[in-house]
């Protein structure tokens, strides 16, 4: 059996300053890089067409391009991560395996499965920071606590950020790459997958946009954001070089990266977010979680303008401008007084860079059951974020163009009754 060890790819796919596979490739020899498509998480996709992984394969094709010019190849597998380290422990003699550190929940167990049956056959299996620039446990407070809000977090944050020397990686040893002849990247249909008319946003940045960000980021009608999303959600993109590229520029802009940043955090130390609301008390409202109301809130037929532009995007792009993500959220979860998780799910299959983490955050945020979260009697109107927002209704004109005449909805719930109705509702389950 040849001797080899291996860096395992996961939210990572790129070969830049890639701390894993840096550390990889000077530690060790005849390093087999692969990516493994984990059928317990493919089988969940509620839809067989995903532009999500019909881009994690395009950018495996690239790396796979990448590495067979340094002479080596990426080893792609199909199936649940333990099975394939049992295959691959009866093929190769495994020294170690090197991988860069995910902090969900489930990747944690996997994770210690993995290295559990690593150890038992006699591999090491060592991780790495690469996802985020700070991880969990890295900013605490003053008492060695995590922080359950964001303005002191974020300040500690850009502190260490500011002091420390962060650097990107560079000079890797390719020569310690695995050489072998190509191994084959399977077609989407290998994955029982079709392919789809989304496009993906590109994972370049304007210093131009960046510059201006904190005043063009709200209005949903202009290109003000970056939409480096999907990059950083599968790691296309480096989180450092971004930041350290773009913090100079602009402040607003490395908020938002923090943000990332500080729910990660919280989903690694409270992973009872996934199914619970942050603040306890807050899973005593009594959800209406009426189907027909959820059905036209999914398709974009509320006749609310802005809300049903935001969802048709959403339906048709994979991607919703952040303004309007709150607007929707506090939609669904004060005036039609629908479950947070609904929503949730909803954009966890539909949006290109959903991130459990952020997802959670947000959506816990607009209910009002999160950290930081929007007081209860916060009740977004969406007319008047129309009016601040979308003045000229471009955004909304161009994802519900009947609007105004017979054939666009009428609203399905009032206003001003929603409102009244959100806030007893809370009021009620809170006190
Ligand atoms: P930009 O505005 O250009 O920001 C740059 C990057 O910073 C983003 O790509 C993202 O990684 C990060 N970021 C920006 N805003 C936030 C934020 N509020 N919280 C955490 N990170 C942020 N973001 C996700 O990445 N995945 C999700 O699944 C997700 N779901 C959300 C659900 C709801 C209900 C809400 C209100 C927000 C959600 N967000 C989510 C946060 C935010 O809307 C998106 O990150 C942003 O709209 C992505 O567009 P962009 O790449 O152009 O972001």
């Amino acid at each position: 059996m040849q001797k080899i060890s291996i860096f395992w790819f996961r939210r990572d796919l790129r070969l830049e300053d890639n701390t894993g596979l840096y550390y990889a490739l000077q530690q060790e020899e005849n390093i087999l890089p692969i990516f493994i498509f984990d059928t317990n998480i493919l089988d969940k996709l509620s839809n067989r067409k995903d532009a999500r992984v019909e881009f994690i394969l395009d950018q495996l094709k690239s790396l796979s391009k990448e590495l067979e010019e340094k002479g080596s190849s990426l080893l792609i597998k199909i199936g649940k991560p333990i099975e394939v380290y049992e295959e691959l422990l009866g093929q190769y003699k495994i020294q170690s395996v090197y991988t860069n550190r995910d902090y969900e929940p489930y990747a944690k167990e996997r994770d210690q499965a993995v290295e559990k049956l690593l150890k038992e056959k006699g591999a090491d299996f060592y991780t790495f920071k690469d996802q985020m620039i700070f991880e969990p446990g890295e900013v605490l407070n003053g008492s060695g606590e995590f922080y359950k809000v964001f303005t002191p977090y974020s300040r500690v944050w850009k502190e260490k950020f500011q002091n420390q020397k962060i650097e990107l990686l560079s000079y890797f040893h390719w020569k310690n790459l695995f050489q072998t002849s190509t191994f084959e990247v399977p077609s989407l249909d290998d994955l029982g997958f079709e392919s789809t008319e989304i496009k993906i946003p590109s994972k370049s940045w304007e210093e131009d946009l960046i510059s201006k960000y904190n005043q063009t980021r709200d209005f949903p009608a202009q290109k003000g954001t970056s939409r480096l999303g999907i990059h950083l959600r599968f790691g296309t993109i480096s989180i450092k070089k971004l930041a350290l590229e773009t913090a100079p520029l602009n402040d607003t802009f490395l908020n938002e990266l923090i943000w990332r940043e500080f729910y990660m955090t919280i989903l690694a130390f409270c992973p009872e977010v996934v199914d619970k609301a942050f603040k306890p008390a807050y899973d005593r409202i009594p959800w209406r979680n009426n189907e027909e109301d959820f059905k036209a809130w999914c398709e974009g037929k509320t006749g609310y303008p802005i809300v049903d532009a935001g969802m048709r995007e959403l339906n048709a792009t994979g991607y919703m401008h952040n303004r309007v993500r709150m607007i929707v959220a506090s939609f669904l979860t004060k005036h039609l007084l629908i479950d947070w998780r609904w929503g949730e799910t909803y954009f966890a299959e539909k949006l290109l860079d959903f991130e459990l983490a952020s997802n959670n955050g947000g959506w816990q945020w607009a209910a009002g059951t999160g950290t930081d979260a929007q007081p209860y009697f916060r009740v977004f109107n969406p007319e008047s974020q129309t009016e601040k927002f979308d003045k000229e209704l471009k955004y909304i004109k161009k994802w519900v163009p009947e609007l105004g005449t017979k054939d666009y909805p009428k609203p399905i719930v009032d206003h001003k009754f929603a409102r009244q109705r959100a806030i007893d509702t809370y009021k009620q389950a809170l006190d």
